[in-house]
C-alpha cells in the first residue's frame, strides 16, 4: 500500500474542486511535495500524532494527511467532492492514477534485493532529455558535468524537433549548430564522456515521422514519441506500428504519452505494437518523468515477455531532472527487465555500433 501515493491523489482530488486559484495551488504543492518524499509518510508520525515538518504542507494539507493515516480516508475531502458537482470528473482523474509510482517507491523498488532487472550502477547514461537549444533549461556544458556527476559515460540530447513549434522544435539550421557545439566537447572529453546527437522527433496522426530520412540521417540518436491525440481512446494501434516501422527510428518515446491525472495518453493494441518493435528493432522507453512514468511496471512486462529492447530515460529539462532516470529504473526493475535488453546499460561502444547500424 503506498500511502504516499493515496494521500498525493486525494490533495490533488481536492486541488481540482477549488474556487479559488491560490488555494488550488496550495494542494497541488501539497501533493507534489507527498509524492516527492523519500520516506514513507507514515514514518513522519510523531508520538503526539502530530505529523514532522514537511516543506510546502500548510496546516488544510495537514489535517487532510492526518485523517487518512487515521482513518484510511479522508472524509473532509470526499464530502467536499459529493458537494461540488465535480464527483463525475474526480471519477475521470481517479482512473488516470494507474501503475504511478510516488518518489519513496522509486527508492524502494531500487533497494529491493528481491527484484531482478537493472541497478544504479548498470545504468550507463540516458537517451532523453532536453538542452536550452529547444525547452529545457540546461546547457549541454551543464549536462555532461551532471552526467559525469552521476557515473555515466554518455548522455543523448534529444531536442524537441522543428515540428513541434510550441515545444521550441529546433530547426535544422540550428540543430547544425548544436552538432559542433557537441563535437567540442566530446573532443574535450574525449575518453570521459560521449555526447549523443539526438532528437526527439514528433510521430504524426499517421504514425509518420515529422522530419524527412535525410534529416533523420544527420543524427545519431532518433527518439520518436507521440505528443498529439493523446485524450481520444480512439484505437490507434496502426499509428504506433507504422511509427516502430519507421527506418532511422532507435526509441519509441514516451509511447501512451499520458499524464498524472489528466490524460490517459494513445489507445493501442500495445501487444502488436511491442511484437513489431521487437521485430524492426525500436526500443520501447520507460520515460521516468514522474507525471508520465511511461510505459508503466505493468505494461512493460508485456512489452518483456514479447522479447522487446528497451531505454530507460529521464526526459530531464533540466539537470535537477536527470535522477528521473531512477523513475525509469525502478519501473524496470518491478517488470523485471532482463539489463541485457536495456540499451542504457550497454557498453558505450556497443550502443554507438547499435545506434550506427539502425541510421536511416
Ligand atoms: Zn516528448
Amino acid at each position: 500500500m503506498d500511502m504516499n501515493g493515496k494521500i498525493a491523489a486525494l490533495l490533488r482530488d481536492f486541488a481540482a474542486i477549488q474556487k479559488s486559484k491560490q488555494s488550488m495551488w496550495g494542494y497541488k504543492r501539497a501533493a507534489a511535495a507527498i509524492l516527492a518524499l523519500e520516506e514513507p509518510i507514515e514514518s513522519l508520525l510523531q508520538p503526539d500524532g502530530t505529523l514532522r515538518k514537511i516543506p510546502n504542507i500548510g496546516p488544510s494539507s495537514s489535517r487532510v494527511i492526518l485523517e487518512v493515516l487515521k482513518t484510511g480516508t479522508s472524509e473532509t475531502v470526499e464530502r467536499a467532492i459529493a458537494g461540488s458537482g465535480q464527483k463525475s470528473d474526480i471519477e475521470r482523474r481517479r482512473d488516470l492514477r494507474g501503475h504511478f509510482l510516488s518518489r519513496a517507491q522509486v527508492l524502494a523498488a531500487l533497494r529491493n534485493r528481491k527484484l531482478g532487472g537493472p541497478e544504479l550502477g548498470d545504468y550507463h547514461g540516458d537517451l532523453q532529455m532536453h538542452s536550452t537549444w529547444s525547452d529545457g533549461s540546461q546547457t549541454l556544458d551543464a549536462i555532461v558535468e551532471a552526467g559525469i556527476a552521476r557515473g555515466y559515460q554518455f548522455c543523448g540530447v534529444t531536442d524537441h524537433s522543428y515540428g513541434l513549434p510550441i515545444a521550441r522544435g529546433v530547426s535544422m539550421h540550428k540543430l547544425f549548430e548544436q552538432h559542433r557545439v557537441i563535437d567540442g566537447l566530446n573532443e574535450q572529453y574525449s575518453g570521459r564522456f560521449r555526447l549523443i546527437k539526438g532528437i526527439e522527433a514528433n510521430i504524426r496522426a499517421d504514425g509518420s515521422v515529422d522530419m524527412e530520412p535525410q534529416e533523420l540521417r544527420q543524427l545519431e540518436l532518433v527518439v520518436a514519441a507521440p505528443h498529439s491525440a493523446l485524450r481520444t481512446t480512439t484505437d490507434q494501434t496502426a499509428r504506433m506500428v507504422a511509427a516502430v516501422k519507421t527506418k532511422g527510428v532507435h526509441i519509441l518515446g514516451h509511447p501512451r504519452g499520458r499524464m498524472y491525472g489528466s490524460r490517459p495518453g494513445v489507445s493501442a493494441d500495445w501487444d502488436r505494437v511491442f511484437e513489431t518493435a521487437k521485430k524492426t528493432g525500436v526500443a520501447i522507453e520507460i520515460d521516468g518523468d514522474p507525471a508520465r512514468q511511461d510505459i508503466d511496471h505493468d505494461l512493460a512486462k508485456r512489452a518483456v515477455d514479447s522479447g522487446c529492447l528497451f531505454a530507460l530515460d529521464s526526459d530531464a529539462h533540466s539537470t535537477r531532472e536527470l535522477r528521473y532516470a531512477e523513475t525509469a529504473i525502478a519501473h524496470a526493475r518491478l517488470a523485471g527487465v532482463p539489463k541485457d535488453r536495456i540499451v542504457n546499460c550497454w557498453p558505450v561502444d556497443e550502443l554507438l555500433e547499435w545506434l550506427k547500424s539502425r541510421r536511416a
